[in-house]
């Protein structure tokens, strides 16, 4: 959906400001489905590799393709081929042997929509040789959609890359060529093709309710405490609910009330601390506790649904909930949640957060309402006029503080970065909150602007939604930047699985150790002297991430 169209929550929240899809230009199919669009890699993935193959007689189908493709047909998954064929370039074999190859492909596995090709080597420096996002823009075009629309299936971490840089979902089926470094950057992993298309089709299943709820929703009551971060990420699966409810109230933590304020289709706020949640919490309050629960029970809502992250328990709530009289309560839950749910969800581990709320919301009756994209967003009306001073859009935003100093970049390696970026000619905003001032002046010294502690959230998001792209660890600005449609550099620690707290449906990078000994440890604080994982980010790198995102140096996009 673009700026100008009509929303369908501008009833309740105003304008919903610009969509990740801004960058695609977007000829989205209505439906609210998470994709339309199936792109394979050619050797490795489809068909065994024979190196420079030109011959017909030599295509042999990796085990179980025709029927996992044909799954994906069934499902009316559009189909494109997307593949690196550097033979053409060095005179391996020509344009007709490789379409005789093709068409013996076909043959075996069935037609498939639309052949992209890149016919380029290295050295050509062309921008759709995987890693560069080129063909996967160009198959999502050709078969008339949009690249978050589309998942990309690869054998090598060039297709994962090329996927990612476009903004499209990238599933690595290793074999034993792939290297370890490039199943460890990988935020989805599946053990061969067939295995991949069955999560595709499960993701795509998991987002659409089976049956629409038994009785209507006047008041649903949504539940997602801790960070700014994990409130944005819910944001698409509360927009599922609001669809489906008369009005929706929003229980959060103080830690995700500036969060909550941006989010579409809540009508009401309430802020309170749950010590089962919270990273550091005090003692558990009875008289707090017994507060909480009378207020929850006069919010009136007939259905409750409770999110949370991997590893937390919504069980406390529920029961509370519960006390509080309220009847339908749905929540993920693997710990045995006895009569405390009435939905009782299980998502598997890997799953975007965003999808993973999202299928609880269809698993408690809700889905996105045709249009409504299963992107991020924020409301327009909450989001204030960016700072005149901070100049034209075009800058780069660099964010190097987090909430968990795990997940930051270290100070040292934020100023590096800043210098090879303004060498670049890149004009560099370096952001952060009060508390990281100290940070950001050293940073912003080497060539930068300093705005920290200038913010909140809000005003946070007006600078980020005017910046050609954002470097930023996993922390709250990279899901604003999604939800902007801001491309980002992704420092991302490996203290949590990258396939779930990575930056959704948006053109990104990922830089930094995926193996390092910190990773899936959910440390808030690094465990591993010298903060390994982001440590050794050389600054070229972001530099060359921003080149393969087609931002440039020059101010613009
Ligand atoms: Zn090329």
């Amino acid at each position: 959906m673009r700026q100008d169209q009509e929303d369908p929550y501008q009833r309740r929240s105003a304008q919903v400001y610009a969509a990740a899809d801004r960058a695609a230009g977007s000829v989205a199919s209505p439906r609210a489905v998470l994709y339309d669009a199936v792109l394979l890699d050619r050797d490795g993935t489809l068909i065994e590799d024979v190196p420079y193959n030109g011959d017909p007689e030599k295509v042999r189908p990796v085990p179980g393709a025709r029927a996992a493709l044909d799954r994906l047909r069934a499902a009316g998954l559009r189909l494109a081929v997307v593949t690196n064929q550097s033979g053409l370039a060095r005179g391996y074999f020509t344009g007709e042997q490789m379409r005789a190859v093709h068409a013996r492909v076909e043959e075996l596995l069935g037609r498939f929509d639309a052949w992209l090709v890149c016919p380029h080597d290295d050295a050509d420096g062309c921008d759709c040789r995987k890693p560069a996002p080129g063909l996967v823009y160009a198959a999502a075009r050709e078969l008339g959609t949009t690249p978050p629309r589309c998942v990309l299936v690869g054998d090598i971490g060039r297709d994962v890359g090329a996927a990612m840089a476009a903004g499209a979902a990238g599933v690595l089926v290793p074999t034993p060529v792939t290297r370890p470094e490039e199943v460890a950057a990988a935020g989805w992993v599946a053990t061969d093709l067939p295995a991949a298309v069955a999560e595709i089709l499960r993701r795509q299943q998991a987002v659409q309710p089976s049956t629409p709820p038994t009785e209507p929703v006047r008041t649903a009551l949504v539940v997602r405490s801790d960070s700014a971060g994990d409130v944005l990420v819910t944001g698409p699966a509360i927009r599922a609910v609001a669809a489906g409810a008369e009005r929706v109230v929003l229980l959060c933590g103080p830690r995700g009330r500036a969060a909550a304020n941006l989010l579409p289709g809540v009508d009401e706020i309430i802020e309170h601390p749950l010590p089962w949640i919270d990273p550091a919490p005090g003692p558990v309050d009875p008289e707090a506790m017994r507060s909480l629960s009378t207020r929850l029970g006069a919010v009136g809502a007939d259905q409750a649904v409770v999110f949370t992250s991997f590893h937390q328990s919504a069980l406390p709530l529920a029961l509370l909930l519960r006390m509080a009289g309220i009847n339908r309560i749905a929540a993920i839950s693997d710990d045995y949640p006895g009569s405390l749910l009435d939905i009782r969800h299980r998502v598997p581990v890997g799953v975007p957060e965003p999808e993973r709320a999202l299928s609880l919301a269809a698993a408690a009756g809700h889905r996105l309402p045709d249009g409504d994209e299963p992107v991020l967003r924020l409301r327009r009306d909450a989001v204030p006029p960016r700072p005149a001073d901070v100049g034209d859009p075009g800058y780069v935003v660099l964010h190097p503080g987090s909430a968990a100093s795990s997940r930051a970049c270290p100070p040292e390696v934020a100023t590096r970065i800043v210098g090879a970026l303004a060498d670049a000619g890149h004009r560099v905003l370096v952001t952060g909150g009060p508390d990281e001032r100290a940070v950001t002046a050293r940073v912003a010294a080497a060539g930068g602007t300093d705005l920290g502690g200038r913010t909140d959230l809000a005003g946070l998001a007006a600078i980020v939604a005017d910046a050609s792209a954002v470097v930023v660890g996993n922390t709250g600005p990279a899901h604003l930047a999604a939800a902007a449609g801001v491309p980002v550099v992704s420092l991302f620690a490996p203290t949590v699985p990258f396939g779930q707290w990575g930056p959704y449906r948006v053109p990104t990078v990922r830089l930094g150790d995926a193996a390092a000994p910190c990773r899936d440890t959910r440390a808030a604080s690094c465990p591993v002297p010298g903060h390994p994982c982001l440590s050794g980010v050389d600054p070229g790198d972001v530099v060359n991430a921003l080149r393969t995102l087609a931002v440039s140096g020059g101010g613009g996009r």
